[in-house]
């Protein structure tokens, strides 16, 4: 089983079918989604269309969790974004289907499934959207879910903590191909598919091979600069484009 973690399109439709082209070539399992489909990019409609095509469902539920853009577009509390952020999420809800926005509203703050646990922000506190930024919030984060991976997405930043076994010590992963120890536990961001801050500004995702026990990320190209041009045609924010170049 090898299965795609995909995080933070944020509307960016080019990186997004660029990221999906990559998952169909090295003939992926699943596809799972970790939210923030839209927010910021200029393709919300067909990136939610896209979403809803290509990532794994079963017979009871798709595997998307809600990030805190999906949830601001779908009509929730907007208050705490920054001034770019609300422009582009009331943009965003005005570029958007009922259909759309009624799929948004319904998505779930985390999945369990087999071997992770899938949630836009941390599994401490998911509804209260929190970064995992510093070894104290990924370890709150550990206390907060049993399995042996937790994938999380939010801050566009990819990395791996791992928890030593009898939870005796934390450390951050160095290499992008992570081999698991048995007994360990594993926190990974899987980085932003749509609008990267890493200083890569080439798409990210993360593959996961829960039998072999290992965790991979993966950076693809894609025209960077047609989804900056359609985010300055679009009126957003020339900032929202800047940064696609930048990766940051
Ligand atoms: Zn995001």
């Amino acid at each position: 089983m090898r299965i795609a973690v995909i995080s933070d399109i944020h509307g960016n439709l080019e990186a997004l079918q660029a990221v999906l082209t990559d998952i169909r070539e090295r003939g992926f399992d699943r596809v799972v989604c970790l939210g923030d489909v839209v927010g910021y990019g200029a393709d919300p409609e067909e990136c939610v269309r896209l979403v809803r095509e290509e990532v794994w469902r079963d017979a009871e539920r798709e595997a998307v969790v809600r990030g805190n853009h999906d949830d601001a577009a779908a009509g929730a509390d907007d208050r705490y974004f920054n001034p770019d952020a609300k422009l582009a999420v009331r943009w965003t809800r005005e570029n958007l289907s009922p259909e759309s926005i009624a799929w948004l509203s319904n998505l779930p703050h985390e999945i369990e499934y087999e071997h992770c646990l899938l949630v836009h922000s941390s599994p401490f506190q998911p509804k209260e959207w929190n970064y995992v930024t510093t070894l104290t919030e990924a370890w709150n984060a550990f206390q907060c879910f049993t399995r042996p991976v937790a994938f999380i997405g939010h801050s566009h930043v990819p990395f791996t903590v791992s928890l030593g076994e009898n939870e005796s010590h934390l450390q951050v992963e160095p290499d992008i191909c992570v081999s698991m120890r048995a007994r360990w536990r594993y926190l990974t961001n899987v980085g932003s598919v749509g609008q990267p801050r890493d200083g890569d500004p080439r798409a990210c995702y993360v593959a996961f091979d829960p039998d072999e026990g290992v965790i991979e990320r993966v950076r693809v190209e894609y025209p960077m600069e047609r989804a900056a041009e359609k985010i300055r045609q679009a009126g957003l924010p020339d900032f929202l484009a800047d940064r696609l170049l930048k990766g940051r």
